[in-house]
């Protein structure tokens, strides 16, 4: 209303009786607002009602109702109360001029009117009306904004009684501002919000302006944190109260005392996690390290601050040949996170390499903006190492360190498959210690235990690299044996073991004596499953425990046998030769058409009492296990000596000798025959080496290069067999050869099976040919001598002549000549 009020026209009312009167009024304002008019009082109420004017200009003596009672009637109006009422009349005394003011006037006028002092009186109200209303408007704006503030404002006086406040609901101290007019501020604001303030007090009462935070007490039991200003009014040097401001700070206080705890629980958490981090700004400049960090880095947190990430943290590859990027750049460069690169090594303060792995990620602000990154790693040396070490703790066995059953298990499948695939076999051996009980309940576990390591470290020394020996717990030992070729190998391994775990073992200085049994079993002859080859060994294993202490037995008792016979065989055969009971027989070659002794050839025989055993029975293994190399080095040397005492009574006679290609392979076997021709003095064009086609056929290039040596030797070389092995024609021709040896089983048939007919002729042709001569083995019967002599072979090895006979014998032979009949060529 004062609004509307404050931009209209200003009203003027003229009440008054005489019309002339209000003429003359009239025409002296008129030009100052609108003018509305009135005859009596009660028309000027009820038109002020209406036009609510600012200015009533009120003659006093009228009839019925004068003028003080219209000014009366106007300012008991709420609307009208502030209107300025100027009394005109003409009866100007003191006693009525007071009487007007009493009653609300303003101002007074007199009659006759003096127009310009009136217009100027006139003017003046208007104005001071404006004025006021003006005020009142500003005041009351100022009211609205100081009621409507986020804070509580009040005005104390110096004996702190409240003047104004704006709190008009009373919330913040449950004192609607009316109620607290008046009242002392101890009884406003409470005992303990006044003890808070109270400190503050003194400064502001001696004029000065104070601001403090505080923590109020609210009336309805609310906690609040306030900013409090208090202002100090002060005129003429002395303060007559003070202001009071009070700024609900509580949000803001809670906000910041969020964030301080959410820093300290970030600041715990990094520091207290197991990973390594360290924050950098924008730039990539260290803004934290935590203590992991610090460790791994070799940085400490204060030296590290404001350094570049790659100085704290160098990174490089796994090679340690070139830098990485730190991922902290890519976090940043690419506003992303990002794992490190595989491989990373962080190269330590003092230069020491880790293996490391991790992450970084970019820190943003709330509008998304990247403000700085953060990079979590830790080492994984120590982890990779761990690993290892559980990985090994799962497949091994604690006390021995050996593989356990797992690993086992694991080894036998794969074992089995490879040896599928090569054909070959697989070998379980199970081993378990004689009587290793008792020395446990006697001695104790410990040292029960040193036995148990010192056994496993033995049966490792047995074994083969591809081999896998393994605990099975308590004093029972398994060994996995792979591409196993023969029984015997097997045999050899397992005699090994026994051996070893017979020699004595020291533990404090004190003996003990162990023995085992071992059971053994093998794929694919007993069984191609993992589990049956155990049960097969196991029982082999009991079987050998019932025979007695330190024994090893096969499950099969096929391969038991034969291995035993065998390994006697063996034995014995290794004594023969120590005793040197091997003795060399020879058998003629003669040359049919003159009835001549050529030349002889050597058989070896072993004397065993009365009997002689054949080549045949001994020269395979002795050949697998390498016996063959010294008893064919007695062998050459007997029959050299032989044909140099045959040749200084005056017969040159050829000595054939056999070389097995396990000889012939040995690197030491050109030195050898060089040695013995050396030794013996024989002519070398007198010792004839008789070698298969199957030392011929393995490898060429070598056989090669040793027979163009004992070419050179003028040694002479024959093929033995010739005709059951692979004979390649155009090798024949390369190689330096002197003999074919028509192999007997062609002989046998030939007079009876075309086809070995013309095998033996095809041989014969084939030799004259290559310029070899041809020796026919075998030959019996005086139609075999025939048939061969016909077709152009002319050299008889066989009983028809001359069975193998001793040295003695084949003396007396050479010097008496053969006794048959001379055979013609047809
Ligand atoms: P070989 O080199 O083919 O020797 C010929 C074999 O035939 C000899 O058997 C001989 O006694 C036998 N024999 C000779 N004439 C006849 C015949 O008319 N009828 C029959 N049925 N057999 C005849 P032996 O002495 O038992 O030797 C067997 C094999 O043992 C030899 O076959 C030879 O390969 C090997 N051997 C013998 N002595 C030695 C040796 O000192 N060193 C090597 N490495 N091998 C030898
Ligand atoms: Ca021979
Ligand atoms: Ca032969």
């Amino acid at each position: 209303m004062l609004d509307t009020q404050l931009l209209r026209t200003p009203v003027i009312m003229i009440v008054d009786d005489q019309v002339s009167n209000i003429r003359i009024l009239r025409e002296a304002v008129h030009d100052l607002g609108d003018i509305y008019f009135a005859v009596d009082g009660e028309s000027a109420l009820s038109l002020a009602q209406k036009c609510l004017p600012d200015v009533v200009l009120l003659d006093i003596e009228m009839p019925g109702m004068d003028g003080f009672a219209v000014c009366q009637a106007l300012k008991a109006d709420p609307r009208l109360a502030d209107v300025a009422v100027i009394f005109v009349t003409a009866h100007t005394n003191s006693a009525e001029e007071l009487r007007a003011l009493e009653y609300g006037g303003v101002d007074f006028l007199s009659k006759p009117l003096n127009v310009p002092v009136a217009r100027a009186r006139i003017k003046t109200q208007l104005a001071l009306r404006k004025e006021t209303q003006q005020l009142a408007l500003a005041r009351r704006d100022l009211e609205d904004v100081i009621h409507h503030l986020p804070a509580f404002v009040a005005y104390w006086q110096t004996d702190l009684q409240c003047v104004f406040c704006n709190d008009l609901s009373g919330r913040w101290f449950g004192f609607p501002a009316q109620k607290m007019l008046g009242q002392s501020m101890r009884k406003v604001i409470g005992e303990s919000n006044f003890l808070a303030i109270n400190m503050y007090l003194q400064t502001v009462l001696d004029g000065k302006l104070t601001s403090f935070d505080i923590t109020l007490q609210r009336a309805d039991g609310d906690v609040l944190y306030g900013q409090a200003t208090l202002v100090a009014r002060v005129v003429d040097d002395v303060c007559l109260g003070f202001l009071m401001l009070l700024v609900d700070i509580t949000d803001r206080k809670v906000a910041e005392s969020a964030l301080f705890e959410e820093k300290e629980r970030i600041r715990v958490t990094l520091n207290s996690i197991g990973d390594a981090v360290i924050a950098t700004n924008q730039q990539g400049e260290v803004t934290f390290v935590n203590p992991i960090a610090e460790s791994l880095t070799g940085w400490l947190e204060h030296d590290a601050l404001g350094k570049p990430i790659e100085v704290v943290m160098p990174l490089r590859d796994g090679s340690d040949e070139f830098d990485l990027q730190n991922p902290i750049r890519f976090a940043l460069n690419e506003n992303r996170s990002v794992g490190m690169a595989l491989n990373c090594k962080l190269k330590r303060w003092d230069g020491v390499l880790l293996d490391v792995e991790d992450s970084a990620a970019p820190i943003r602000n709330q509008t998304g903006e990247v403000t700085g990154a953060i990079v979590v790693f830790h080492d994984i040396s120590e982890a990779r190492a761990m690993a290892v070490k559980m990985t090994h703790l799962a497949y091994h066995d604690a006390l021995t360190d050996l593989p356990n059953r797992m690993l086992l298990q694991d080894r036998i499948v794969q074992a089995i498959q490879q040896a599928a695939r090569s054909q070959e076999r697989v070998a379980m051996l199970v081993l378990d210690l004689d009587n290793f009980k008792s020395i446990n309940d006697t001695m104790g576990h410990a040292t029960g235990d040193h036995l148990l390591q010192q056994v496993a470290q033995r049966l490792r020394g047995a074994c083969r690299s591809v081999d896998t020996v393994s605990r099975q717990g308590g004093d029972e030992f398994i060994m996995l044996l792979p591409e196993v070729i023969s029984f015997e190998m097997v045999g050899d391994i397992a005699l090994k073991v026994l051996n070893l775990i017979a020699e004595p073992f020291w533990i404090d200085e004190r003996r003990y004596d162990l023995s085992a049994c071992i059971g053994v079993s093998l794929y694919p002859e007993d069984s191609n499953d993992a589990e049956a080859l155990y049960r097969h060994s196991d029982s082999a294993m009991h079987q050998a425990k019932q025979l007695g202490r330190n024994r090893f037995q096969f499950f099969s008792s096929d391969i038991e046998h034969n291995m035993r016979s065998r390994h006697l065989l063996e034995q014995h055969m290794r004594q023969a030769l120590e005793d040197e009971v091997f003795e060399v027989f020879y058998q003629a070659k003669v040359d049919a058409r003159q009835q001549k002794i050529v030349g002889v050839e050597a058989l070896t025989r072993w004397r065993k009492g009365d009997f002689l055993v054949s080549p045949a029975d001994f020269i395979p293994l002795a050949e697998e296990t390498g016996l063959i190399v010294p008893m064919g080095k007695y062998v050459l040397q007997q029959a050299c000596l032989d044909a140099v005492a045959w040749h200084q009574q005056g017969y040159p006679i050829t000595i054939s000798v056999n070389i097995s290609a396990v000889q012939f392979r040995e690197p030491t076997f050109l030195g050898m025959v060089t040695d013995m021709l050396a030794m013996t003095k024989i002519r070398h064009d007198l010792l004839e080496l008789e070698i298969t086609e199957s030392v011929l056929a393995q490898d060429i290039y070598t056989a090669q290069d040793t027979l163009q040596t004992l070419r050179q030797l003028g040694v002479r070389v024959a093929i033995d067999d010739f005709g059951t092995g692979y004979s390649s024609l155009s090798y024949l021709k390369r190689l330096p050869l002197d003999v074919l040896k028509i192999d007997q089983s062609f002989v046998n048939e030939m007079l009876t099976s075309k086809n070995d007919t013309a095998i033996v002729e095809a041989i014969v042709k084939l030799g004259s040919t290559l310029g070899l001569e041809l020796v026919a083995e075998g030959v019996e019967t005086q139609e075999q001598a025939t048939a061969l002599l016909s077709i152009g072979c002319h050299i008889i090895q066989g009983y028809l002549y001359c069975r193998p006979i001793p040295y003695s014998e084949m003396t007396t032979l050479i010097q008496q000549g053969i006794s048959l009949p001379t055979l013609t060529e047809p």
